[in-house]
């Protein structure tokens, strides 16, 4: 699949890949090698503080090794900023202990048609290259008996976001778990979003977004699509 002259590439069957590709190429291609986001055994055996002085500890020696002056005002502090910005901000999501808690209501209302949150703001972060992805999703679902307060879409799309990530993944990701929560397979997630290391680095096209979708159950209907993509022009 192509849009804008981006591969999109879901692979269904995950190592194959993986293997067969240098890093680099992966990388660059932005494959996605699993809908879980890759964790290794143990991903949580050191505390967020323990993980923060790591964290600190090798970004000092990365910016030492870019031949950075670490006793300069300006610098001597970012090796312990970054290192909360990454765990306790913008991979936070990496935790399960950050998943957004949520309180589903009975669908009193008998509201039976779709209900649509469009321009939802994320940021996110390429897993290839960790730098920004940024972006906008559309969450549609229509409820089963129960509904969900509006901000908590909001948050499970951010919850997920908060992760080293590729876009396809996310989506998916976010779509699989509002069908869980929800106990409906009538979702869907539809995210707009630039990447920086395309836009800046790379083949720097500052044109160009990637636009994923995933639809579940009804969505799953052209005419229910249709409606949706009316709700979202
Ligand atoms: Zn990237």
């Amino acid at each position: 699949m192509k849009l804008n002259g981006i591969s999109l590439n879901i692979q269904p069957e995950p190592t194959a890949v993986a293997e067969e590709l240098d890093p680099h190429e992966v990388g660059d291609q932005h494959l996605m090698t699993s809908i879980e986001t890759p964790m290794r055994d143990g991903a949580f055996d050191l505390s967020d503080e323990e993980k923060k002085r790591e964290i600190e500890k090798h970004f000092r020696s990365i910016m030492h090794v870019l031949g950075l002056d670490l006793t300069d005002d300006s610098l001597k502090g970012t090796p312990a900023r970054v290192a909360k910005m990454y765990v306790d901000e913008i991979f936070s999501g990496l935790n399960p202990e950050n998943e957004p808690k949520v309180a589903l209501f009975e669908n009193k209302y008998q509201y039976n048609e779709m209900l649509v949150e469009k321009n939802i703001t994320l940021y996110s972060n390429c897993e290839h290259h960790f730098v920004p992805i940024i972006g906008k999703a559309h969450i549609a679902y229509i409820s089963n008996g129960k509904v969900i307060g509006l901000s908590k879409l909001n948050r499970i799309a951010q919850y997920y976001a908060k992760r080293p990530q590729v876009q396809e993944r996310l989506t998916v990701q976010i779509g699989k778990h509002l069908q869980e929560i929800l106990g409906t397979e009538s979702v869907a997630v539809i995210i707009d979003a630039e990447h920086l290391c395309v836009s800046s680095r790379g083949i720097q096209d500052v044109n160009s977004s990637t636009v994923t979708a995933f639809y579940g159950g009804e969505f799953e209907k052209n005419s229910t699509k249709k409606e949706l993509f009316n709700y979202l022009k």
